[in-house]
Parts: structure tokens; sequence; C-alpha cells
């Protein structure tokens, strides 16, 4: 979300005369685009503007800017915290930014504007694309959530849910695929409740996608990340029933604990989770399902833990973002939950579910040797400029050897070989 909103920010501020530049010594202002979600999130900024101050002393001229979430949930604080930033943004304050620069330049004078919208989406921006391979890019199609998970700093930070004229995001994806893109990422923070009405006109999530993905078969189409309490049977027949709507969904799950999921405020339990586990194998076999877990949740026992475990086992997710939980500032947990279990204990447990994991991973990654998938090229392995790698329509990484073929094809690899993050392949022959 950062990432899209960081191209709208460029975008605003091109309008204005701005440019990106590529060296940071050359630069007359320096903006943060900054998460609240978890503390050690707010420390690498706090760390990163401690760098920043010897650059400063060489370019008194230089400003600094903290823009998204921490801005929000900071405002004005941050700047007496802060003494090297002179401006605070919060998500829905961009469009003010061009301003606010001009008069941080000339009066010299500190600006904060945090104000929260309910209608703001920037849908008539077009995003400046930001260190992009020119392959895929986000498009952003929501703002906002108003779910109130109890750990969750978003719906303070980014305030009211709100949906983006489904023909501004058509529009945006086709204006890129006709730049030569080749994939794009619908973004919002739960997608399954996009919803669009104007007149007689109502778009829900399943028919926004089904309106991105007929621009072209050869525009893959994904999204994230949908919430498991709104993860509906429509969704998942239009992405089976088109081939360019990629396989893949990342599905939080968060606790795997009845108990656990009830104080999240998560409104599903373990069964609708898993029933809808099993509707997304029943439509789509092939499709893979990656899922955010947080280990120490308030009162979490080790009980709680072993069911987030067995969840894990039962699932055998392709991938996981797991963390150790958090406590923020605002939230239901920090109002009305301690939060009580020992960081060592959060540790360990985080750690269980990681090996756990890297095994599954592992184990789904062996069972893909001998599959054939089209893949699309992005660019040089990391490792040799004679590998090329990409991703399949599952969004696992597989690397091969490159022939003459260039970043941006589609091309057939058959699976050699595998890492528990990685698929090793060779080229398949067309005949
Ligand atoms: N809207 C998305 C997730 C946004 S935040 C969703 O609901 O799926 C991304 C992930 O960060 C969450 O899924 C959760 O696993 C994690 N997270 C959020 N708040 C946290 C906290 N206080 N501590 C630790 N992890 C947290
Ligand atoms: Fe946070 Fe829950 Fe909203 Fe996701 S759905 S952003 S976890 S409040």
């Amino acid at each position: 979300m950062n990432f899209a909103d960081s191209e709208i920010v460029a975008s605003l501020l091109k309008k204005e005369g701005h440019e990106v530049v590529a060296d940071i010594e050359v630069a007359d202002f320096i903006l943060i685009n900054t998460c609240a979600i978890r503390d050690n999130a707010e420390q690498r900024i706090r760390k990163r503007l401690r760098e920043l101050r010897a650059l400063q002393q060489r370019h008194p001229q230089l400003r600094i800017g903290i823009l998204g979430c921490m801005a929000e949930r900071l405002q004005n604080q941050l700047m007496v915290e802060e003494e090297n930033v002179s401006f605070v943004v919060g998500p829905d304050a961009y469009r003010r930014l061009p301003q606010m620069l001009e008069q941080v330049r000339q009066a010299g004078v500190k600006a904060a504007e945090t104000e929260l919208s309910t209608t703001e989406t920037y849908a008539d921006i077009e995003p400046v694309r930001l260190g992009s391979n020119g392959i895929s890019a986000y498009i952003s199609i929501m703002r906002g959530c108003q779910n109130y998970c109890a750990y969750c700093v978003v719906p303070y930070t980014r305030g009211r849910e709100r949906s983006r004229d489904p023909e501004t995001i058509v529009a945006e994806a086709k204006g890129l695929f006709e730049q030569g893109y080749k994939e794009v990422t619908l973004l919002g923070q739960n997608v399954n409740s996009y919803r669009w009405q104007a007149g007689e006109e109502r778009v829900n999530f399943p028919e926004l996608m089904r309106r991105v993905a007929q621009i072209s078969p050869l525009l893959r189409v994904r999204f994230a990340t949908s919430h498991p309490k709104d993860l509906s049977d429509e969704l998942l027949e239009v992405m089976a029933s088109y081939d360019n709507i990629c396989k893949c969904i990342h599905l939080p799950v968060q606790s795997g604990s009845d108990r656990m999921l009830k104080l999240m405020n998560r409104h599903y339990d373990s069964a609708w989770y898993l029933d809808r586990i099993a509707a997304i194998r029943r439509y789509m076999p092939e499709c893979s399902i990656t899922t955010d877990v947080i280990a120490g949740f308030c009162t979490e026992t080790e009980d709680d833990h072993q069911m987030t475990l067995d969840m894990f086992r039962k699932v055998r997710y392709d991938y996981a973002y797991m963390f150790k939980f958090s406590m923020r500032p605002n939230t239901y947990a920090e109002k009305h939950l301690q939060d009580d279990v020992p960081e060592a204990e959060k540790t360990r447990r985080l750690e269980e579910i990681i090996a756990l994991q890297g095994q599954i991973a592992l184990e789904n990654n062996r069972r893909e040797v001998g599959r054939v998938y089209e893949v699309l090229v992005e660019g040089e392995s990391h490792r040799s400029k004679m590998q090329l790698f990409g991703r399949n329509s599952q969004n696992k990484v597989l690397v091969f050897d490159r022939h003459e073929v260039q970043p941006g094809q589609y091309v057939r690899v058959r699976v050699t070989d595998c890492t528990a993050a990685t698929l090793i392949g060779e080229l398949v022959e067309e005949n």
C-alpha cells in the first residue's frame, strides 16, 4: 500500500514541477513513507532519521518529511520528538503536499496535515511508477479499513473504508497494459469489501476483477488482501473462470484458536476458515494459499499456540508472513487487554511457527518437481546474469537458464529442483 501511495505522491509532486532524484545528495526534500503496524516498523524510521542527520548537516537546505501511518498516528508530536523532521502528512492529505513543500521551503516553518477523509481515493491521479521493472504494477482500489481487529492500528491511521471508481481502475490497468505492463495487483486492506455504487450501477469486487481480467488475456491480475470473513464463492468462481486471474490467495488467519480469533475480533472461527480453504481448493485445486499469523497475542496460552501450529499443518500454506504481537496505541487491545505473553515466550512460539512453515513450504515445493508452469519473466536472477527469474500464476518464483528469453515474456518452465523459497527449472521448448 505504501509503495502504491508513494507513486501517487510522486505524481502529485511531478505536476508541480518536482522530480524524483536517484542521488540523495542532491535532494531538496526527503519524503519517508511510513508504516505503524508494529513498533519495530516505527523504530526503523527513527533509526533512519538519526542516520540522515549527517546529510542534513552537509546540506542545511534539505527538508525531511514523514508521510503515511506513523505521521497520522503521531502528528505534531513526531516533529517534537524528531527535531530534524520539518513536516508530517497523513495518508489522506497528500494533495496538500505541493503547497506544504513551498511553505516549508520559503517560510522555513514546520507543517502538519493529518486530517483523514471519508472520500479521498486519489482516483484521478495517475501514479508515477517508481523503481518499476515495467512489467508489474500496483493499483490501489480502496482505502482505509473499519474491521477494527483488536490488535490493529490501521483503522486509526488510514480512516474509514472507501472504494475507488471502477472506471478509473479499469482505465489505469488498461493504460498500464498499453505501456507494456503484463501484471497488475489490485490493492486494499480488505478487497472483498470493495463496493461501488453510482445511480443504478453497483460493482462489487468479483465484478471489478472480471472487468480488469477482460482487458486482455495477456494481462495477469492479482489482488491483496482478502479477509476470510467475506471471501465469497462468487469471487472464487470468477477467479476460476479467467486464466489470467492468478491462482493465489492471501488469506490471513492470524491464529488457529477460536478463543484468540474471537478476542482479536476477526469475525470468523477456525471451522469457517477451514471451510473457506476447502472452497478455494474445490474451485481451484491448483491455487496457492498464503497467510499472516501473529504469535503471542494477549492471553495466548500454549494450547492456543498449538492450535495455530495445527492450523498450519491442516492448510499447508505456500508462504506465510509471521509476526510477534506488538501492542499498538489506541487499539482495543491496548485499552482493554494485557500484553501478558513474555517476550521470550513470543519469540519461542514465533520460531516454532517459522520452523514448521519452512518445512511445509519445502515439502510443497518438492511436489512441484516435474510440473510445467507458464512463467512471466521479471528479470535477471540475483545469483547469475545467465539466469532469469519470474513467477507462475501461484506467485512462486522460478529460476532458469536464460537462453534467448527477455524479461516481460511469458515462457513455459519445467520444475527440476527446489528450495523452500524458490523453484528451479528449465525452459520447455515450444513446438
Ligand atoms: N488488512 C490486512 C492486513 C494488514 S496488516 C488483513 O487484515 O489481512 C498486515 C499484517 O500485520 C496483519 O495481517 C497481521 O498479521 C499483522 N499485524 C497487524 N497488527 C499487528 C500487531 N499489532 N502486532 C503484530 N502483527 C500485527
Ligand atoms: Fe487491520 Fe484487521 Fe483492518 Fe486488516 S482487517 S487492516 S488486520 S483492522
